[in-house]
């Protein structure tokens, strides 16, 4: 396959539709660009792509390089190109005009190059000075800032472009990657004996009306590939094969699962389960000890990845009975509910009592609240935390368990903001359990990765932003989100900010 450089392809992009107003964005639109995205990074890069993220480096050293300081050093030689190239461009600037210029005024007496660099003594010599002012003289900016500016605007372009009349007029479809496997974790059958509006009106709200609210939940398991992609490509008609780039493709066939909790007033139980795919259905002792421990996260183990009763009892006494309100009624399907009773009433605490509500074989696509809406905002979630780490070729490999359970961890602690309490209402709007329409409201997806203007730094390190933190609204650098700044541990946020 031949290598691209994706800032060209965008560049190109970008050119092709300068002519579009900005428009407001909907889904289709962020679905197409998010298949470009899958189809540029389905190619391998060219080096131009390692140059892009030495240059982010170098814009970074250069933050604090730039103000010259009276007791710095600074020496350096033609030979090292790299010290060279982490001037800023601002700091070039000003060394071009104190060379040109005096108080405004162009200088008699032609400055020679020594004395400018006594007092910018990150100019290595003569020639680079006249390299600078060919530089400032073009108005080019360095390659990062030029990046961050053509990337804001093709943010632009792409959400104002058309998907129909774009995806015709290219001759490009959006087929499903062949190489991937798809699991269908909804087994089940359509049994409509019981239909759901009956289910509705007769089983679910009256316990709704009598215990309130937030005694009403909604629990349910989701499967995830190891390494879960957009699994939708965009591909010229016609072609056969449809290579989606993956870090591993032993990781696409293993899974694991998490099972969460929902309230029907907007909250997400504070811890939730998280089973993983080991050898022989548990973790080995050595790996139990060094095992990641993240607070919201309850792991456990199995050889398929998927829960069996166990687990599922396990669930119930160490990530809904604590939790629950004394008396609760919980929504399962009938995968989740396993239908042991006896085993369940076992393990309700003492003072507390439940109902258990099975939701109609064949109708959890249009009920089940965390099957209608919510799965799909973590699955989306966990793509942009995956796509990243492809983008950049980062050292973190999705599919480790430890990486898994941190990643996990992130997107629960988001979810469960009290920002995103409309979004969880309305899971149980949606699925017809109250008709309480949530005010607009920004899902978790939108307001962490798409709320983050292109241009906008880390809070702490001034880097290139990831994501925006749910809880306390600051920008955070994919490094400050998965290893903390300075690694002072990953970003598990409580602090809520309006
Ligand atoms: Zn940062
Ligand atoms: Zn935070």
């Amino acid at each position: 396959m031949v290598k691209i450089n994706p800032s060209n392809v965008v560049r190109l992009l970008l050119e092709a539709y300068v002519r579009w107003e900005k428009s407001d964005v909907y889904d289709h639109e962020r679905e197409l660009a998010d298949n470009i995205r899958g189809v540029i990074d389905s190619y391998p890069t060219s080096t131009d792509m390692q140059e892009f993220l030495e240059a982010e480096d170098q814009l970074l050293s250069s933050q604090s390089l730039s103000q010259p300081s009276s007791d710095s050093s600074y020496h350096s030689t033609p030979e090292d190109p790299k010290t060279m190239n982490i001037v800023d461009f601002e700091y070039k600037k000003k060394a071009v005009l104190y060379w040109r210029e005096e108080d405004g005024q162009p200088r008699q007496k032609k400055l020679k190059w020594e004395s400018v660099r006594a007092r910018y003594k990150q100019l290595p010599d003569n020639t680079t000075l006249y390299r600078w002012a060919a530089l400032v003289d073009s108005g080019q900016k360095i390659t990062m800032e030029k990046l961050k500016v053509i990337f804001e605007a093709t943010q632009k372009r792409f959400i104002a472009a058309r998907n129909e009349r774009f995806k015709k007029k290219m001759n490009i479809v959006s087929r499903k990657v062949t190489k991937f496997v798809t699991r269908s974790y909804d087994d089940e059958r359509v049994d409509l004996k019981v239909k759901p509006d009956e289910f509705l009106a007769l089983e679910a709200k009256p316990y709704l009306e009598n215990r309130g609210m937030a005694a009403f939940g909604n629990s349910d398991q989701s499967g995830f590939l190891r390494e879960l992609h957009s699994g939708r490509s965009l591909t010229f008609r016609g072609e056969r094969h449809v290579p989606g780039r993956i870090q591993s493709q032993n990781a696409m066939t293993h899974s694991y699962t998490i099972q969460s909790t929902i309230t029907c007033d907007g909250r997400m139980f504070p811890q939730m389960l998280l089973c993983l795919q080991e050898v022989g259905g548990k973790f080995g002792p050595q790996v139990e000890k060094i095992m990641f421990d993240a607070p919201n996260i309850h792991a456990m183990a199995s050889s398929s990845g998927k829960l069996t009763k166990a687990h599922v009892l396990s669930w119930f006494e160490k990530d809904y009975f604590p939790f629950a309100e004394k008396d609760s009624t919980i929504l399962l399907d009938s995968r989740s509910g396993q239908k042991d009773q006896e085993a369940i009433d076992k393990l309700i605490p003492a003072g507390k009592t439940l109902r258990l509500l099975t939701i109609p074989a064949g109708a959890t696509s249009m009920i089940q609240p965390c099957d209608v809406y919510l799965f799909r905002i973590w699955k989306s979630g966990v793509r942009k935390f995956e796509d990243r780490g492809m983008l950049d070729d980062l050292p973190v490999i999705f599919h480790q368990r430890d990486n898994i359970i941190e990643l996990q961890s992130i997107m629960h602690n988001q979810f469960c903001s009290p920002r995103f309490k409309p979004q969880i209402q309305y899971a149980f709007y949606k699925a017809g359990y109250h008709d309480e329409r949530p005010a607009k409201f920004q899902t978790m997806t939108e307001y962490c990765f798409d709320s983050v203007s292109l241009v906008e730094e880390c809070y702490y390190c001034q880097r290139f932003y990831f994501m925006r933190c749910g809880w306390c609204t600051r920008a955070l650098c994919f490094d400050c989100c998965w290893n903390g700044y300075e690694n002072a541990g990953y970003h598990f946020c409580e602090d809520f900010v309006e």
